[in-house]
Order: C-alpha cells, then sequence, then structure tokens
C-alpha cells in the first residue's frame, strides 16, 4: 500500500469505527462523554471521549482508534491497522461515507477561515476608527464620520459573533 492509499483507508476507518465503538470493544466504560484516563492507567473518569478522538486531562495525551488499539493490544500501528480491518478492501458505502466526511470537514474549515479573516477585518477597522477619533478634534467632519463608520463595525462585530 502507498502512504496515500493508508491515509486514506485510516480516514475510511475512522468514518466507519468510532472511538466508543473501541473503548467498548476493551471493555472500557464511557459515561457522559467521559472514560477513565486509559492512557496512565487512571481510576477517575478524566478522558474526554468523541467520536473521533480520547482526550485525557491528565496526560495532555490524544488517542484515535488506532493508538486505542496499540495500546490495548501492545502492537505497532501497522498491526492495530491491521486489525481495524485496513488492509481488506472497503466496501464502496464506506468509501462514500468517507469522502462525504472528508468534504464536510473541509467545508467546515474553510468557512472557519472565512470567518476568522472577516473577525480580523472588522477589529482591523474598528482599531482604525478609534485612532482617527483620538486624534481628531471632536465633532469635526472626520470625526463624525469615524464615530459613525465605527458604530457600523461594532455592529457588523456583534452581528458576527452571534452567528457563532
Ligand atoms: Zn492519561
Amino acid at each position: 500500500m502507498t502512504i496515500e492509499e493508508i491515509q486514506r483507508r485510516k480516514e475510511e476507518l475512522r468514518v466507519v469505527i468510532s472511538v466508543p465503538d473501541i473503548l467498548h470493544k476493551y471493555g472500557v466504560e464511557v459515561k457522559r462523554g467521559r472514560c477513565k484516563g486509559i492512557c496512565h492507567e487512571g481510576k477517575d473518569f478524566n478522558a474526554k471521549v468523541t467520536d473521533d478522538y480520547l482526550w485525557c486531562y491528565v496526560c495532555n495525551s490524544s488517542m484515535d482508534i488506532f493508538s486505542i488499539t496499540q495500546h490495548f493490544e501492545n502492537c505497532d500501528f501497522w498491526t492495530a491497522f491491521e486489525l481495524l480491518g485496513g488492509t481488506e478492501r472497503p466496501s464502496f458505502t464506506t468509501t462514500v461515507k468517507a469522502q462525504k466526511a472528508r468534504k464536510e470537514r473541509e467545508l467546515k474549515e474553510s468557512q472557519e477561515l472565512k470567518h476568522r479573516m472577516e473577525l480580523r477585518r472588522i477589529q482591523n477597522y474598528i482599531t482604525a476608527y478609534r485612532n482617527i477619533i483620538a486624534e481628531e478634534k471632536p465633532l469635526s467632519e472626520l470625526w463624525c464620520y469615524c464615530q459613525n463608520r465605527l458604530q457600523y463595525q461594532i455592529y457588523l462585530l456583534d452581528l458576527h459573533n452571534e452567528k457563532r
């Protein structure tokens, strides 16, 4: 398998097998999105569990379905990959599901980037108007203009933050 094939297969497996699935398989209890810190043999529920990863608040370590399998099987990545079905031919549905998940993630990432850029732009305007207002003579034409624009940008900022 090429690196690209392995990468693709990893993504496919992540879509069909969730972290809670794997934890369940090894008898690890998940309660309200948390489980015991398996990474440090912990007794308390101080690891956060999502579909994609387990995050331990104690060790600051994050584990996915592969590293959890490695942990319990005491094996290397490749063995875990094989155990999870990585070398089997994926079914058509699996491939479609994985592609869909990837597209959704990419779309979300590009939206977040757009949001951050827009936020930065508004903040830059606000700073610029505030600077001019501070230096201009109050009630001068430019001062009034900047006050107006400033209110508008603050309004945009509120609007933008509400959208989140
Ligand atoms: Zn831990």
